[in-house]
């Protein structure tokens, strides 16, 4: 049930709504918006009669939420979240993008990349440097060593670095050099590691599952919210279908839908999402344009030589392009994409 207070409501209004609701047996969740209050009281059986609540003094309307998540829902927060990364923001009005190597390989692979990333527009830098791959005869990744490139090459350019947590056990280690941890789809229901990412200082990007519908997705962005951390970025790469011609079927209607039913930010990331190389620019260029917050894009110095993901990684030439052509439809719509030189001057 959430519970919103009127602008008006004082202090003492709202404190007596939560003792009344704490008596009814409801533990409460107190969000303290620009306009107004917002209480979320969870464990309210369907015979309740919400009246009991509508009549206080300072309560402006009630309503039961139907759906099982809560924090992430848009009935708990109707203004959009923006989260801050360290100075960027993701959710606002400029689109932000997150491109780099599948996984991390070498120290030229990585510096080359995130210069030409920053030179582009780009404001994060990704890679693998734990691999969470279908097959354990492929490569696994450059364990600490990735994470230190990653950082190193990050620094120097101004730019984020995101990058995936696989195992519960590796927060500390990647919480040391990263900026935003990521999810994989392979772990989107992973629930003891969402619910240590729930205690992360850091935002979460948060893929979704292979099989995953919105309102799993959802749940699960509740358990890193429900257990203490606000900062979930959702990341739409594709999902499994019948289809063959591309690796997954990038599902462009969940941005809307997720932007219907959530406040949390949500980007599209448009190579896991096809696979190949020549569908990624069409597909981000249609990410943007349905509404995403942002894109995550695979790009290589040399993808014939990549250790993962060649075939759907940009060459550099292709993400200019990409970003010049993004940049349009951004514009188009009233966002906006980084220009190259305010990268340089960040
Ligand atoms: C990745 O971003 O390289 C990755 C492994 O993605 P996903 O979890 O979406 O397959
Ligand atoms: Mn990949």
């Amino acid at each position: 049930m959430v519970v919103i207070m009127h602008p008006r409501a004082d202090e003492a209004e709202v404190e007596a709504v939560i003792d009344r609701l704490n008596d009814y047996g409801f533990d409460v969740h107190k969000s303290t918006g620009v306009n107004q209050t917002v209480l979320g009281a969870i464990g309210v059986k369907p015979e309740f009669d919400i009246r009991n609540i509508k009549v206080l003094a300072g309560v402006s309307d009630v309503f039961r939420v139907t759906e099982p998540y809560k924090f992430a829902s848009r009935a708990w927060k109707s203004e959009k979240t923006v989260v801050d990364v360290d100075g960027v923001s993701v959710g606002g009005n400029e689109i932000a993008v997150m491109a780099g190597p599948c996984a991390v390989e070498s120290e030229e692979q990585i510096e080359k990349t995130a210069a030409f990333v920053a030179a582009q527009g780009g404001t994060f830098l990704r890679g693998g440097a734990f691999k969470p791959r279908s097959s354990p005869y492929s490569f696994q990744g450059l364990g600490e060593d990735g994470l230190i490139l990653l950082h190193d090459s990050a620094s120097r350019h101004g730019l984020k670095v995101v990058t995936e947590i696989v195992e519960l056990g590796q927060l500390e280690l990647i919480s040391k050099y990263a900026h935003v941890l990521q999810v994989g789809a392979r772990n989107m229901q992973n629930y003891a590691l969402l619910k240590e990412l729930g205690k992360a200082g850091l935002p979460i990007l948060l893929k979704r599952g292979l099989s995953a519908t919105i309102e799993e997705w959802l749940m699960s962005a509740e358990y890193v919210i429900a257990n203490g951390n606000p900062d979930v970025i959702l990341c739409e790469r594709g999902i499994r279908t019948f289809e063959r011609y591309t690796r997954n079927t990038l599902d462009l209607s969940a941005v809307p839908v997720v932007q219907e039913r959530s406040h949390l930010p949500i980007i599209v990331d448009p190579s896991h999402g096809t696979g190949y190389r020549d569908k990624v620019t069409p597909m981000a260029r249609a990410g943007v344009a349905a509404g995403a917050d942002g894109l995550m894009i695979e790009i290589h110095p040399d993808p014939a030589q990549a250790l993962s993901d060649g075939p759907q990684s940009l060459y550099f030439e292709q993400f200019a392009e990409l970003m010049t052509q993004v940049g349009m439809i951004a514009k188009a719509i009233g966002r906006s994409v980084r220009a190259p030189e305010e990268v340089a001057a960040h």
